[in-house]
């Protein structure tokens, strides 16, 4: 992240209109995220929004044209939907990586930027814990193949006696900017299970009203 991105006035990627993308009141058009089971392995999932043909509109234009402010500005805002109770269980965040080939791609990982920010909102650390396996990017894969998810590996500590340590109690928040079927978080989840982190939740930005219909999100990742 540059300062820069920070401080220059960006365009609302819906009206147009300056400072911050998205301004309040398209932010204000943003459908509630729609009321869907929590992604195995989370105790909680917040999203800030449904992903629709709005909210589509910054998240890809953050993604894809590099226009990180966007995503900076909708993460502040999915922040402050952590619920009270889910803030308290919480010792630090992360977030689900996306592959190397897209980080190099794109500039940066957008679950990276969205961490970052969620974390110094909410007042935690942000941590690199996982990183993804050799498979292919969610795009372009069968609905069947994205329901399995990603690998992810969770970086794991070894302490002095040998055993891995879980560097920080609390529980964990994970981040992303869309959840479709939920498998992304689920494998992140899994991993993070695996190396003793115990409390595990979500945020996202947006999630996919119907994860077997509409458009297809994937087409996005
Ligand atoms: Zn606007």
């Amino acid at each position: 992240m540059r300062l820069l991105d920070l401080l220059l006035p960006v365009p609302c990627a819906r009206c147009g209109q300056p400072p911050v993308s998205p301004c309040r009141n398209c932010l204000a058009t943003l459908s509630e995220s729609p009321e869907l089971p929590v992604p195995a392995g989370l105790r909680s999932l917040t999203a800030l929004t449904s992903y629709d043909e709005r909210s589509s509109r910054f998240i890809t234009e953050a993604k894809y044209h590099n226009a990180r402010t966007g995503l900076v500005e909708l993460a502040r805002w999915a922040a402050r939907m952590v619920p009270a109770g889910v803030h308290g269980d919480l010792g630090l965040v992360t977030w689900a990586p996306t592959t190397e080939k897209r980080r190099r791609e794109r500039g940066f990982d957008q679950g990276r930027v969205i961490a970052g920010v969620v974390g110094r909102t909410l007042g935690l650390p942000t941590r690199n814990l996982l990183r993804r396996g050799r498979g292919p990017a969610q795009t372009g894969r069968s609905r069947s193949e994205r329901l399995r998810g990603p690998e992810m590996i969770a970086r794991r500590r070894v302490d002095a006696s040998g055993a891995a340590a879980v560097d920080r109690p609390g529980g964990v928040l994970i981040v992303d900017d869309v959840c479709t079927t939920g498998a992304t978080l689920s494998a992140a989840a899994a991993a993070l299970a695996d190396a003793g982190h115990e409390v595990l939740h979500g945020l996202v930005i947006a999630r996919t009203p119907d994860p077997g219909g509409g458009i297809d999100p994937g087409a996005w990742r």
